[in-house]
């Protein structure tokens, strides 16, 4: 499916991926569309392929089809007043839309968004990004950028109705199903040389269903060291 989507603008590429079918939601086409790629890649002329991107660090902006696909799947848990947890928030695109979604401007509702990254420099880089697009982050603006090990979560903004990973686990971190609602769910990629994107559900009453959707690739969700030693 990569490659298939790309488009020569931000609008042509979101109608591509919803002719693809890969985009279904109209909140999921709506805040894709407010959320102009260009923003977020380092490379403009390659904004709108459907490909990851090099973004430094040793860090990659997804491509638009794998936003897509987790856009999808939490949908449900992206409701306006929802809490949200971005792990691995990079380039800061996917924090911004599920921002757009759960935030609406056209809704008094606010929901909050957390994006976290293990490196200053990436999280200085989403800041920078967001505010490209119009977005000012912190505390009290339902969409914050903060700095730590995403494999702890970030406690202070818990319990998440959606928690999104964009880095692969070895294995499903514990402090993350800890701070999943119930009813939340987490999209997460697990795995080493083979990785996999698993749902995670947490019910009502607290039972765990996890479920393998389908292989992917994504950069590990590491140490800084092994990640980035400059
Ligand atoms: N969703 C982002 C993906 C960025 S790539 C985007 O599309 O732009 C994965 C990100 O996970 C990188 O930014 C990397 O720095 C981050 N990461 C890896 N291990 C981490 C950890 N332990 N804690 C927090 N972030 C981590």
């Amino acid at each position: 499916m990569a490659w298939t989507c790309t488009g020569r603008s931000n609008e042509e590429l979101i109608d591509k991926l919803r002719k693809a079918g890969l985009i279904n939601s109209r909140r999921v086409a709506s805040a894709m569309s407010q959320t102009d790629r260009r923003h977020y890649v380092p490379e403009k002329e390659y904004a709108y392929q459907d490909s990851p991107q090099p973004i430094g660090f040793n860090a990659t902006i997804s491509a638009p089809h794998m936003h897509a696909h987790a856009l999808e799947d939490l949908e449900d848990f992206l409701r306006p007043g929802m809490r949200v947890l971005d792990v691995g928030c990079g380039s800061g695109y996917l924090t911004a839309v599920m921002h757009r979604m759960v935030s609406p401007t056209d809704s008094d509702i606010k929901g909050t968004v957390i994006g976290i990254d293990h490196l200053s420099g990436l999280t200085d880089l989403s800041v920078r990004n967001l505010k490209n697009d119009g977005v000012e982050t912190g505390s009290g603006k339902g969409i914050e950028i903060v700095t730590g090990d995403g494999r702890n979560g970030w406690s202070l903004g818990a319990p998440y109705d959606a928690i999104h990973v964009g880095a692969a686990a070895s294995t499903l971190p514990p402090a993350l199903v800890d701070q999943l609602k119930s009813p939340g769910r987490m999209f997460i990629p697990v795995g080493s040389s083979e990785q996999a994107i698993w749902r995670v559900d947490k019910a009502k009453d607290g039972t765990l269903t996890k479920t393998e959707l389908f292989g992917v690739r994504y950069v590990p969700l590491t140490d800084k060291k092994a990640q980035w030693s400059a």
